[in-house]
């Protein structure tokens, strides 16, 4: 793996940039305004001086689909946000251009053992996929005297191969949203088929917005679902076209590092 330089940084500055005119393209042809939708960066493939620079790039939400990898990085994160004597992301207005730390998601499995650990360091957990992780959640977050920010991660073509609840389940956990206080629940997060056509993949996430819609309509009172995390490099074209609000972009920020 290419390692942190001058170089590199410059590219992550490019690819940023690209990657924000093309988001921004497929808004304007979708008739939605640019700052509807707000770019998650993938950060996976990379160690953490390479994801640090791509938040020095503009980028500010990274993300991460495994705990163990999230801490490595928003430790690294951290000294050097002491290092520049920089803000810390809650701090967002006295940010100098290019120097605020990046805010995290985390867009993988949460297993309950490492919840502990993770909730403290991310602002929204993408993929809560079961009642159980919901509840330690929520006892979590009432210990803490606060509540955590998840999306629902939910698998509309009951596909068996793809993470994320079955519809039922996810009508099952919102019935019980109240007893949850930890937990505040932002919305729905979804996969397109690995097999899908780009047609497919955008009835795919329509069918996601039209579950969120129907949803916020049964349960409007007790939940506000305002975000949808869907697509990716290859397909947030269609994800934006079908309403998402987040979308969640690796390989092609990567593009020239890999
Ligand atoms: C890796 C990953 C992405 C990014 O995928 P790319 O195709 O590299 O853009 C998005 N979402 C999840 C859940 C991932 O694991």
């Amino acid at each position: 793996m290419l390692e942190a330089s001058d170089k590199t940084a410059e590219r992550l500055r490019d690819n940023w940039q690209s990657v924000t005119g093309e988001i921004f393209e497929a808004c304007h042809a979708a008739g939605r305004e640019a700052g509807e939708v707000q770019i998650v960066g993938v950060s996976k493939y990379v160690g953490p001086e390479l994801a640090w620079q791509l938040g020095q790039a503009g980028c500010e939400i990274l993300a991460e689909n495994r705990p163990q990898l999230l801490w490595d990085k928003a430790e690294y994160f951290a000294q050097q946000a002491v290092e520049m004597d920089s803000p810390l992301a809650s701090d967002t207005h006295s940010g100098r251009e290019g120097t605020s730390i990046p805010q995290w998601h985390l867009i993988g499995h949460l297993q309950r053992n490492k919840l502990r650990r993770t909730l403290p360091l991310i602002s929204l957990l993408h993929s809560l996929d079961s009642p159980r992780l919901a509840e330690a959640i929520s006892a979590d977050g009432e210990s803490q005297n606060t509540k955590h920010c998840v999306l629902l991660e939910v698998n509309v073509t009951q596909d068996a191969s793809k993470t994320g609840m079955a519809i039922e389940a996810v009508r099952r956990l919102l019935d019980r949203a109240d007893e949850l206080p930890g937990l505040e629940i932002r919305g729905l997060m979804a996969m397109s088929s690995l097999q899908a056509s780009p047609e497919g993949a955008r009835r795919e996430f329509e069918q996601v917005r039209e579950l969120r819609d129907q949803l916020q309509r049964e349960y409007a009172g007790h939940v506000n679902l305002p975000e949808l995390s869907m697509g990716m490099s290859g397909d947030f074209r269609e994800a934006i076209a079908a309403g998402a609000t987040l979308v969640r972009i690796g390989t092609k920020l990567w593009q020239g590092i890999l």
